[in-house]
């Protein structure tokens, strides 16, 4: 019986969906998760955006913060120390990464083709349905107050 994990769209998830389909089926030709990636970036024009932040959340080390080496509120390094000393100041890793995806290219990608805007009005009309829906049942028990007080 194939399991698949739905928990969040996460690098991990994808891996344990990835073991498990391969589990159930040897055969199967499924691309790795960083391929993947990259395929859902060429087809929708969404790039991930990577930052470095402060491993105790307080900042983005983007402009004005970009070059500083530790955080102006907590003073934690950006880079892992220990991973610095170990490569001799050749290796510059980040204690912590933000990562996000631009909502600019997402929206282009939505209304791409004139189906996905069509898909897109969905929660709208659905919205005025049931609006139009309550005020028909609102009107229909005030029809019936009058009807029971007259
Ligand atoms: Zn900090």
């Amino acid at each position: 019986m194939l399991k698949l994990h739905l928990v969040n769209p996460s690098e991990a998830t994808y891996k344990a969906n990835h073991a498990a389909i391969l589990r159930y089926s040897l055969h199967a030709d499924l691309p790795s998760y960083y391929r993947t990636t990259h395929l859902i970036s060429e087809i929708t024009g969404i790039e991930l955006v990577v930052h470095n932040m402060c491993i105790n959340l307080c900042i983005i080390y983007t402009s004005p913060f970009l070059n500083l080496e530790a955080c102006p509120m907590c003073l934690k390094p950006q880079y892992d120390q220990f991973k610095l000393q170990l490569k001799r100041g050749k290796k510059w890793i980040a204690c912590q990464k933000f990562h996000t995806i631009p909502i600019r290219p997402q929206l282009q990608a939505l209304y791409h083709k004139p189906e996905s805007t069509t898909h897109t009005q969905y929660l709208c009309e659905e919205r005025v349905c049931a609006s139009s829906q309550i005020s028909t049942e609102r009107d229909a028990l005030t029809d019936t107050a009058i009807y029971y007080t007259a």
